[in-house]
């Protein structure tokens, strides 16, 4: 009997398309013999639907999206009652009919950040990926950091700003993050695909950086600067007992006139290209395959995680941050770096539903 499979997509964040995306790709590689595939999109006001015909790929610089007329799911809110959930917790399975495993493809709040892992959790159903905790610390910049240097990991200068500092204390905020020197990187606290990041090397540009900032969170973490070449690496639950593995790093060459990895460099222009392995001695590699299993550990990830990095001149080590539901399209550094290191794409997406299936409800 075929396992079913429940690809979630979509949601409710800013990176909404690129999840479309995502689903598309891991849709296509998934073996049709073995698995059932049930496709479900959510549209960017909450509504779940079943979503079988969408345009899921970037055709001519236009973003997918889940346009949400297709057969409403029942799940999980009722748009119409304001937010009201229409549901239980426990009658998710049944809403979904019988699911082995779901796959939520989701980057960003209301996905990527223990959320959907929660229900999931509540209605007992097998998952890929991190858990309600360690989405939730990899989703927020802050407390990914905290945790990383509380585990004596790597991480650069910092300052954050909350909603209520920025409405109540914004002067004395603006002079700590002076304190950082210059550029600095203002980043939504919670957020992916670069959305709502800018660089800024003089102090006039601070304030409508954070203002564009906002309008993706509330929080915003400000990040001095780190000069070097950006490095990511992959990172699998190991399988059974086995250790958790690194895969070969990719280290990001920009092309363009770009300032920085912005998301037109990321998906749209193709100013960037991976080079894979890394261009850096065998003895940073290792150390930075190393790390990348430490940082994941440190957070309690499973299943899957792209740990991004910077490696100083000096071949210092700096964590940047981690994805715990990276992009995931052919062309998307995860999937290459792990074929890279010999595991093609369909390869992947079956260990990443093989692990999910393996793993215990409940508390691990
Ligand atoms: P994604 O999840 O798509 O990888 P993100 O939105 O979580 O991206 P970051 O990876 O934190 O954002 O930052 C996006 C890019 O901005 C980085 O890839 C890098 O090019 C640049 N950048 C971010 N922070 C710094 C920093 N402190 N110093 C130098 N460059 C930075
Ligand atoms: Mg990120
Ligand atoms: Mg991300
Ligand atoms: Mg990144």
């Amino acid at each position: 009997e075929k396992i079913t499979v429940a690809v979630v997509f979509g949601g409710r964040s800013s990176e909404h398309a690129i999840s479309c995306v995502t689903a598309g790709s891991v849709m296509a590689a998934i073996d049709p013999d073995r698995y059932e595939v049930l496709p479900i999109g959510i549209a960017r006001d909450g509504r779940w639907v079943l979503a079988r015909d969408e345009r899921l790929a970037i055709s001519d610089g236009a973003l997918p999206e889940v346009s949400g007329d297709g057969p409403a799911l029942a799940l999980p809110f009722d748009p119409d009652a304001a937010g009201l959930v229409t549901i239980e917790p426990h009658e998710i399975p049944r809403a979904l009919g019988k699911v082995d495993v779901v796959l939520p493809l989701l980057h960003g709040p209301y996905g990527e950040d223990g959320t959907i892992q929660g229900m999931l959790e509540l209605a007992n159903l097998r998952y890929v990926g991190a858990g309600v905790l360690a989405s939730a610390v990899g989703m927020d910049k802050a407390f990914m950091k905290l945790v990383w240097q509380a585990q004596g990991l790597p991480v650069g200068p910092y300052v954050i700003i909350t909603d209520r500092e920025w409405r109540l204390e914004r002067e004395r905020k603006l002079d700590e993050v002076k304190q950082l020197g210059w550029p600095v990187f203002v980043k939504p606290a919670r957020a992916g695909s670069s959305m709502g990041i800018s660089k800024v090397s003089r102090a006039e540009d601070l304030v409508p950086a954070i203002e564009a900032a906002r309008e993706h969170d509330p929080k915003l973490i400000i990040e001095s600067g780190i000069e070097g070449v950006e490095v990511e690496c992959g990172v699998l639950e190991g399988v059974g007992d086995g250790p958790n593995e690194a895969s070969l790093p990719a280290e990001i060459v920009m092309l363009g006139e770009h300032d920085f990895y912005d998301f037109e460099t990321k998906y749209l222009d193709g100013t960037s290209r991976l080079e894979i392995p890394a261009g850096l001695p065998g003895e940073v590699v290792e150390r930075l395959r190393a790390t990348a299993v430490r940082a994941f550990d440190a957070l309690g990830c499973e299943g899957l995680a792209r740990v991004d990095f910077f490696v100083t001149p000096e071949h210092d080590l700096v964590l940047n941050e981690i994805n715990t539901m990276p992009g995931f399209t052919p062309t998307s550094a995860f999937p290459q770096m792990w074929a890279a290191t010999g595991l093609e794409y369909s390869e992947l997406v079956d260990r990443l539903i093989q692990t999910a299936l393996a793993r215990p409800l409940g508390l691990r």
